[in-house]
């Protein structure tokens, strides 16, 4: 029979079912596969759980040679190949935790065609005598995981990326397959850009993650509102809760071991080994809660996470996306709980201030920030808002906080332009700027020591907010700041008036609001034991 796409398409079946033991393929694996099975160039975008790793997998298997994958996710590489091991796949690795007899072994593996898949951290490739040995080989393959560590202002960019770019030149006629499962467009491009793949076809899966159940609530006391969540809804259960400071992740964790949850720190100030044995400890034990900041989970496959938690607001919205998705891999219902306040964005807005790189830099990095607050302070349903970011068009979806408990809208023109004239007066009279605690405390009446300090009781604005409260003047301030009104500036997060608070103030412009709903949406979960 001629050796046409059906016996491929058939083949990958068989390999499929024979190795991995599953019925039949998922989503546009078949596709894909087939795709670089016949040579093709791939740019693969799945969300995590989507299925990526058969991808390069199964045409490893079934083309000749052995596929080289490469990926950062060096601490993970022993388990991976393990797994591989049991299925009967001849998998090794090559990295820098190998000492030079392990290494000539898999080099002796490699070279004699014992190996189907061969995993090699991105910096083997930059060692000359490694890619001399990839030469003498027969290679099927390149997959390289975690693409979105070559975008260089991504929060993943790995310098060794940059030069997988060179693998084209040197083996033109292999083809070769970028797997990710950062979304955005903008990081598409600038994956085929440097990585050569602009002739690849893109494969793009929805990124829907229905199980999981999204929820954001204003901060107020994070740790009490995260122990609150835990005991009514996740007793027992596996999670993740995310921290900005290393500081807060080892408060946090104490305060949870100390009402009663497992938990344990994770962060890039611990020690290697400790931050191993407690990664390793929430893979294999049951019902842990990690408590880490952003240097945890990357390439963690653990199918039972049920809840990721942060109590500090995600820089970007690819981020969020990224560290909920790490929730419910095994389909089943999970929550992605999020607690946000205007510090979040004082502290972001200072980061950026002082981060390196360029102004550009620094707006796109303000700009990641502007669209995570408007997921948070949406008022309508939060994956249509979350889908839509990554240019996905999606109907309410009936499983997050605001479909769940509607959130009301209301007419805040007034309390605005209450608000931005505090601002005003404080900068015309006296040439003064303050947070958003102190413009509450004038609005409200208060007379605080450091009202009557300040002299602000002497203001016209004193006391003509009481028709809210605390929270209402907190929820308002969050949301001017989300919808562009005004601006937080410098280290104590200073209120300043933007561009388009004038037509606020000069009534030309109406302000919509959210107001949070009187009870914080809850799962609809009966059948949990
Ligand atoms: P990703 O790398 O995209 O996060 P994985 O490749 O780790 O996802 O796959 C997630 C889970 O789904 C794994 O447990 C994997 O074995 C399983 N899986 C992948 N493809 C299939 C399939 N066609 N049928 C059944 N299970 C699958
Ligand atoms: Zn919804």
């Amino acid at each position: 029979p001629a050796a046409g796409a059906a016996t491929e398409e058939s083949e990958a079946l068989r390999t499929l079912r024979r190795v991995f033991g599953y019925d039949s393929f998922r989503g546009g694996q078949r596709e894909i596969i087939d795709h670089v099975v016949a040579g093709g160039d791939a740019l693969v975008l799945m969300p995590t759980g989507g299925g990526k790793s058969l991808c390069y997998q199964i045409p490893a298997l079934v083309r000749k040679g052995v596929g080289v994958v490469v990926s950062p996710l060096i601490a993970l590489m022993q388990d991976q190949v393990d797994a591989l091991r049991a299925l009967g796949v001849r998998a090794g690795f090559l990295n820098s935790t190998q000492d030079l007899d392990e290494r000539r072994l898999v080099e002796a593996e490699f070279l004699s065609g014992e190996l189907d898949l061969l995993y090699l951290a991105p910096e083997r490739l930059r060692v000359e005598s490694t890619v001399r040995l990839l030469e003498r080989g027969t290679i099927s393959l390149f997959a390289i995981d975690e693409a979105h560590c070559v975008a260089q202002w991504g929060h993943d960019f790995r310098p060794d990326y940059l030069a997988l770019s060179s693998l084209h030149e040197r083996w033109p006629d292999v083809p070769r397959i970028a797997l990710t499962a950062t979304a955005t467009e903008a990081t598409h491009t600038e994956i085929a850009t440097r990585l050569s793949l602009q002739n690849a076809r893109h494969f793009v899966a929805s990124f829907d993650r229905p199980n999981i159940q999204y929820r954001i609530a204003p901060k107020n006391d994070p740790k009490k509102q995260l122990l609150q969540l835990l005991r009514t809804e996740h007793t027992g259960d596996a999670g993740i809760v995310y921290c900005l400071s290393r500081a807060s992740v080892e408060k946090t964790a104490e305060f949870l071991v100390r009402n009663g949850v497992a938990a344990l720190p994770y962060h890039a100030g611990l020690d290697a080994a400790t931050r191993a044995e407690h990664q390793a400890r929430f893979l294999r034990e049951e019902g842990l809660v990690m408590v880490a900041t952003i240097a945890f989970g990357m390439g963690i496959d653990k199918p039972d996470v049920r809840f990721v938690a942060h109590l500090d607001l995600p820089k970007s919205v690819e981020g969020y996306y990224q560290e909920t998705g790490r929730a419910g891999r095994d389909g089943l219902p999970s929550t992605a709980w999020l607690a946000y306040g205007l510090q979040d964005v004082v502290q972001q807005r200072k980061m950026i201030d002082t981060s390196e790189g360029d102004e550009a830099h620094r707006r796109r990095l303000g700009a990641h920030v502007d669209a995570m607050l408007a997921l948070c302070e949406t008022v309508e349903c939060r994956r249509v808002q979350l889908l839509a970011y990554f240019g996905e068009k999606s109907g309410p979806c009936g499983n997050c906080d605001t479909c769940l408990t509607p959130a009301e809208s209301w007419d805040g023109t007034v309390p605005a332009q209450k608000l931005l004239s505090t601002v005003v007066r404080l900068k015309r009279e006296r040439n003064q700027k303050f947070g958003a605690g102190q413009i509450t405390d004038i609005l409200l009446g208060r007379k605080t020591a450091k009202v009557i300090q300040f002299d602000h009781d002497a203001l016209s604005v004193f006391g003509i907010g009481t028709d809210l409260r605390e929270a209402e003047w907190r929820s308002v301030a969050r949301q001017l700041l989300a919808q562009g009104l005004i601006a937080v500036e410098g280290d104590y997060g200073t209120l300043v008036l933007t561009e388009d608070s004038g037509e606020v103030l000069g009534g030309r412009r109406r302000v919509m609001l959210r107001r949070e709903p009187e009870k914080p949406a809850r799962a609809p979960r009966t059948e949990k034991a």
